[in-house]
């Protein structure tokens, strides 16, 4: 019997998380420590901006990626807002990240007061299109005392942001060697990829600064939260300050030294995440057997492909995606329809940034790759559950 492609694709599906229910995009698991964690905490009565959980998380996510310090925040937004003005991005600046992105990556930036200046992704890595971005940057960017400018706009290149899209990793080498080429500070979004691996090492430590979110759909979660990661140490230091309100440490006084934030990480929600981060190795295990399974349902599939990690990366997973072939692309509604009509949550990718009514009129290269991605992506059920 022949079937419509979309219930091919349904059936796929059905077939690699092995349930006939109800499946969410990606939900929490919270088997180990949790209750006990947060329990403490409450008791303790420290749950908001002093206790103990918070920095033993930070030192916790240091360790697991080894990157010297990570410097815990209240959402993975304020992680990058911070990590991007300690950059040194500032107002009038321009900051190239990938339009195929979620809306987050180009917030912090204009939360700087920064123009997004979007840039191309490619298929095969789903991150900054580091040969595409090579080719642009020589015709509209051009160097002088030590900093790069945007020939059209005038305006100073300050930063670049990659993105490991889905938790899969950019293609980091060509791109820092961009950014030394540029002077351009990497700053890396790893909202999605704790726990991914970038030849042999995690991500986030490529960049002179990087940052985590920990909400309540990522690898591991906080409810809320995120973190900058450094290997600089004068850096992780004046990220604590600011997301403290930029406070000196003093018994009584209430002296602030600069403009700080309110971006620290309740204790509450430290204790959550240290209980999670003990889970890591098994959640990300989950998931990559997860992974294995679309790979095999999907073989037999014509006219799409699930997302496979590149050989220079290790993959966390963080979220399937089933990519379709060119001529397949009508078809992304009607699979929507289907899957989500029989229970089962799927996604489109985001919509491209420079789509978006605030971001419309930013600067941009061609986005040639960034639109074939956008119009065949469809994000399928990633729960480390589906995968145990
Ligand atoms: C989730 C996410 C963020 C922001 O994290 P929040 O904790 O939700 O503020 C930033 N960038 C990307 C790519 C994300 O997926």
């Amino acid at each position: 019997m022949s079937q419509s492609f979309p219930q091919g694709v349904l059936r796929a599906i059905r077939s690699a998380i092995g349930t006939a229910g109800r499946v969410a995009l990606h939900e929490p698991s919270f088997a180990g420590r949790e209750w006990e964690y947060v329990k403490d905490c409450l008791d303790s009565t420290f749950v908001s901006s002093v206790g103990a959980y918070v920095e033993r998380f930070e030192a916790a996510l240091a360790e697991y990626t080894g990157v010297r310090r990570a410097v815990a925040a209240v959402n993975g937004t304020a992680a990058l807002h911070v990590a991007l003005r300690l950059a040194g991005v500032g107002p009038g600046d321009e900051v190239l990240l990938p339009a195929l992105t979620f809306v987050a990556s180009a917030n912090a930036v204009a939360y700087c007061g920064a123009v997004p200046h979007f840039v191309d992704s490619d298929e095969w890595t789903l991150g900054v299109d580091a040969a595409g971005l090579a080719a642009y940057l020589a015709e509209v960017a051009t160097v002088r005392d030590g900093a790069a400018y945007n020939r059209g706009t005038g305006r100073r290149l300050a930063a670049l942001v990659p993105v490991h899209v889905f938790g899969h990793p950019a293609d980091l080498e060509p791109l820092a060697a961009l950014c030394d080429q540029y002077r351009l500070v990497l700053v890396e979004d790893c909202a999605e990829s704790l726990g991914s691996l970038y030849r042999g090492r995690h991500t986030g430590h490529w960049g002179r600064l990087a940052a985590l979110s920990f909400n309540g759909n990522k690898v591991i979660t906080t409810g809320g939260g995120g973190a900058i990661l450094t290997n600089d140490t004068a850096l992780a230091d004046r990220a604590k300050h600011i997301t403290q309100t930029a406070k000196q440490p003093h018994r009584w006084a209430f002296f602030h030294d600069e403009l700080g934030f309110n971006y620290r990480m309740p204790n509450l929600n430290a204790a959550l995440g240290c209980a999670q981060l003990e889970r890591i190795d098994a959640l990300v295990e989950a998931k990559r057997r997860l992974a294995a399974r679309y790979h095999a349902a999907f073989a037999g599939v014509e006219g799409c492909v699930i997302f496979a990690e590149q050989s220079y990366a290790r993959s966390n997973y963080w979220l399937n995606a089933l990519v379709l072939a060119p001529d397949r692309a009508r078809e992304r509604e009607r699979i929507l329809e289907a899957t989500n009509a029989d229970g089962v949550m799927t996604r489109p990718v985001w919509t491209l940034m420079n789509r978006l009514p605030m971001y419309r009129d930013c600067p941009s290269m061609t986005l040639t790759g960034a639109e074939g991605l956008e119009a065949r992506i469809v994000n399928l059920p990633s729960s480390p559950a589906l995968g145990m």
